[in-house]
């Protein structure tokens, strides 16, 4: 029996999981990147924006099963990278639809966010598109590049201050491992003075596991990246924290992905020392030389 909103979907759809209990109402199919190398969500999928009247109707219909959506997210991969009237109809629709909705959440890239003027960026949050969630994966350029992330760290950061001073909450994700074994030491340095630069309102951190079908797979197994055991993953995620300064604004930090081994949160600067002290704990308990096992979901 389907629960759900009255729509059919396009799959896969993949949401943040803070977003679990948000309406999902997809604005684009896919993802007009579509080529870090680590990422297979959507490579069935050509990417392209759903013609307005085919969101529209979606938004009429869960309004007419009575839904009364607290939060929206909007889908699929890069959602802001669509046109900006596209985004603003749909807005005006759901405002319209739903005046007591809460807030509707998107996922940005920082190329994104970069092609969009300020004062476009500020409509949007005036009409309650106020967070964003940039998957940042590193603060290094090198680990960028060869990921093929289509950003530089310098473009990650006046992204996302960009985006944070046009009234969004910024949800910052980064990804433990990426690197491989060479580029950790910088990945952890670099992704810590990221944070520490751009202050996201939320931070969070997925581990990288290699998937089968990807470019990041076949790197893997050609030794082209020696992956991080498990206990390396924690050493990463434990230095990044441990690195990063929290001056500007309260964080609210979460690793409770799938993907994580185990699930980590807190406020920072507030919890930091209880999370290292945590994390320390972890490191010497877990063996060397075991690697975690993926999740079924990935
Ligand atoms: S931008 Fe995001 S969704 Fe698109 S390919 Fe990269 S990781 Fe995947």
């Amino acid at each position: 029996m389907y629960y759900g909103p009255p729509i059919e979907y396009d799959p896969p759809v993949f949401r943040p999981p803070s977003e679990g209990l948000s309406l999902l109402i997809q604005v684009t199919i896919g993802c007009s990147n579509n080529k870090c190398t680590y990422c297979d969500m959507y490579r069935s999928k050509t990417y392209r924006v759903r013609p307005q009247l085919d969101i529209n109707k979606d938004l009429e219909a869960c309004f007419k099963s009575g839904m009364k959506p607290d939060k929206i997210f909007l889908c699929d991969g890069d959602a802001l990278g669509a046109p900006q009237e596209v985004l603003i109809n749909t807005l005006d629709k759901i405002n319209q639809l739903w005046p007591d909705t809460r807030r509707v959440g998107i996922y940005a890239t920082a190329e994104n966010i970069l092609e969009k003027t300020e004062t476009e960026l500020k409509l949007l949050a005036s009409k309650k598109l106020n967070i964003a969630y940039l998957g940042l994966e590193s603060g290094d350029d090198k680990v960028l590049h060869m990921i093929v992330k289509g950003n530089t760290a310098s473009e990650m950061k006046e992204a996302s201050l960009k985006i944070k001073s046009c009234g969004f909450k910024l949800s910052t994700i980064a990804m433990l491992g990426v690197g491989g074994k060479k580029y950790s030491r910088q990945h952890v340095e670099n992704t810590a003075k990221m944070l520490s630069a751009t202050a996201p309102e939320f931070f969070s951190f997925l581990t990288t596991f290699s998937v089968p079908g990807t470019p990041y797979h076949k790197m893997v197994e050609r030794g082209n990246i020696e992956p991080l055991t498990s206990k390396e993953l924690l050493i990463e995620m434990h230095d990044i924290l441990e690195l990063a300064s929290f001056d500007l604004n309260p964080i609210i930090f979460r690793a409770n992905h799938v993907s994580n081994m185990h699930p980590l949160g807190g406020n920072l600067p507030r919890d930091k020392d209880v999370i290292l002290k945590t994390l320390k704990d972890w490191i010497s308990k877990t063996p060397e030389g075991v690697y975690p096992e993926a999740p079924p979901q990935m």
